[in-house]
Formats: structure tokens, sequence, C-alpha cells
């Protein structure tokens, strides 16, 4: 029985990917520090016998005997990696040279959930994972973008100089089920916002754009990636090529929610990427692995989970916590 680690295993892509490899029969242990996950994610697994969850904050170091790390633990919506900055780079870069370390020490592969945000504000679309960014090193999504592009050269590091089985994901925005109701990221806000009939905050023009996977999609494609051949090790980029404007991605909301919601224009957040698209011809070779589920499905899908906890008083209580950080943001569950 494989024994894996899942770091950020109670955010949204953890705590969907520590169900997609229970059910693989995998022995999973779940760390994560609650700072944006949430154990109502993984509450269906902690009774199941080979699931483990440790509350453990990857910024300080840990020993266990595993055979595969998925390294995902850090906050990955803007508003709260921006919160303690400081934090969200120690959370990364302390964060991966501790896995690494324990990679290194019991011999187990390790995949690091890297980012889009690598490439900043790309000045090419689609974006290959041989562009190598535009990113403002001292802005306000430098901790989270630039703790990305270290903590990859750390992982390219521990492979040239301990032939570690590296793997390195670059996440493009995903979204489904389980998206915290406080994420924060487009997707749920509006979602939240249209099914309250709430005005729905468009940053800036709206213009800008962003491709959006279905987190189903996401997971395969990180479980297919971990299995691939010690001689590959990425980077890749994982997301659904399928562009849009957030203009149109609030107007396809309000449509499929039946909103009566207005459009409010507020400011664009400094820094804030202009286009967002993946280029997955390596994907697409290497992992045989392409998007199945289009925004229209995903999003009825994801509206169904926002309508049901917002219906719910138990949702209702759940609440960011400040006292203590790590974890990662985007997470979901399987339906
Ligand atoms: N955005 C918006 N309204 C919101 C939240 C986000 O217009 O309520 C915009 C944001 O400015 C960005 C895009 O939607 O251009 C995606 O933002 P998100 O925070 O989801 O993720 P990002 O891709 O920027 O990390």
């Amino acid at each position: 029985m494989k024994r894996v680690l899942v770091t950020g295993g109670a955010g949204f892509i953890g705590s969907h990917l520590c169900r997609r490899l229970i059910s693989d029969g995998s022995k999973v242990t779940c760390l994560d520090n609650l700072y944006t996950g949430s154990l109502q994610n993984i509450e269906s697994l902690l009774q199941h016998p080979n699931f483990k969850y440790i509350d453990h904050d990857i910024s300080e170091p840990i020993y266990l005997e595993v055979d595969q790390i998925y390294n995902l633990a850090c906050p990955a919506s803007p508003i709260h990696y921006q919160k303690d900055p400081i934090q969200t780079t120690k959370t990364i870069v302390m964060g991966a040279v501790h896995m690494l370390e324990l990679a290194n020490k019991v011999d187990a592969d390790i995949l690091q959930a890297s980012t889009s945000e690598i490439y900043g504000d790309p000045a090419i679309s689609p974006q290959s994972e041989t562009y190598w960014g535009n990113v403002n090193p001292i802005g306000i999504r430098a901790c989270y973008d630039e703790g990305k592009r270290c903590a990859e050269t750390l992982f390219f590091n521990y492979r040239r100089q301990y032939n570690l089985n590296i793997k390195v994901a670059r996440i493009f925005n995903t979204y489904g089920p389980n998206m915290s109701k406080n994420d924060g990221r487009v997707v749920s806000n509006f979602i939240v916002q249209a099914l309250k009939n709430e005005p729905i905050t468009i940053y800036g023009t709206g213009m800008q754009t962003r491709s959006f996977c279905f987190i189903n999609d996401m997971i395969c494609a990180l479980v297919l990636l971990m299995n691939t051949p010690r001689t590959f090790s990425g980077p890749i980029n994982l997301g659904n090529p399928a562009e849009v404007t957030i203009a149109d991605l609030a107007g396809l909301i309000i449509n499929m929610t039946k909103s009566y919601s207005e459009i409010a224009s507020c400011p664009l957040p400094e820094d804030d990427p202009r286009q967002r698209k993946p280029d997955i011809a390596v994907a697409r070779q290497i992992l045989k692995w392409s998007p199945k589920v289009n925004i229209a499905v995903g999003l009825t899908t994801t509206i169904d989970y926002f309508k049901n906890i917002l219906s719910n008083s138990h949702w209702k209580s759940q609440t960011i916590k400040n006292n203590h950080f790590s974890v990662d943001s985007t997470e979901s569950t399987f339906h």
C-alpha cells in the first residue's frame, strides 16, 4: 500500500486529492494548519482507517515515513496570501525546503503545486513552460509569485544535487465544489454574489482574462503527473485553455443562476495579470491528458454546491481561521 503525504490536504485541491488517493487504495496522511483549509472538507475521510489528519504548519519541519509527497500547502487566493505576506513566503519557501529534506531522507517522490502566477503578468499568450514570466518582484503579489518561483528553483536543485524524483505542476485557475465561500477568488465570489442577488464585483474593466479548470480534471492531471517516470520532472502547465474575460464570466454566472444582481465596478488590484491561458501541449503529450469538463458543466455543479452551503446553517458558521497559518486554498469534493 502506497503511503502518501498531502500537505494542504484540507484545502480545496488537497481534500479532493486525499479523497482520490484513498479511493485508489493509498494510505494518506493529510497535513494542514487550517489557515484556509477546513476540517469540513475532509469530514468524510476522518474516520477512514487509511486516512490520518495532522495539524501542522509546513514552515516547521516534520518527519514522516512516506513514499510520495504532494506539496500543496499555501493560501492561494490573493486576498488570503496577501494578508500575512511574510508568512506566505515562509510557508512556500521554508515549506518546500522541509518537504524536500523529508523526501530526501525517506526517498519519497515529491510533487510541487506551483502556479500560473510564476508567469506574472504574461507578455505572451498562451503561456508555455518555456516562458520565463514577467513578475514584479516587489509588488503585493510577489510574496506568492516569487515564493513559488523560488520553490521551483529549490525543487530543481534538489533533483540536480540529490537526484530526487521531483515533479513541478504549474496549476492554472481551478474551481469547483468545496471552494470556501470566503475564498475571495472570482468564481466563488461571483456565484455567492449572484445567488444572494448582491452586486457582482468586477475589478477593473472586466476585460482581463483567465482560463478555468474544473477540479476533477485537475486531480486527474496531478495523479498522472506524480506517476510519470523519474526522467520527467516538468515543469508542466495544468489547466483548461478555454479563456474567458472576467466580464463574460460574470454574465454567464448571472444567467445560469437567474440572478437579479447588477454589476459593481471596483478598482483593479495592483499587478493583476491582464491575461492567462495555459499552453497544455506538454500535458497532452506526456500525461495524455486534457480537460474534459467545459465551463458550463463545471459551473452548474459548482453553483449547486454553493446553493447547498448557503442554505445550510452548518456552513454559514464557517470562517477563515486567523490564529495560525499555512495550507492550500483551492479545495473541493467529488460528488
Ligand atoms: N476578480 C474580480 N472580482 C472578484 C474577484 C476577482 O473581478 O470579486 C478578478 C481579479 O481581479 C482577476 C480575476 O478576477 O483579474 C481572477 O481573480 P482571482 O482572485 O480569482 O485569481 P487570480 O487569477 O487573479 O489569482
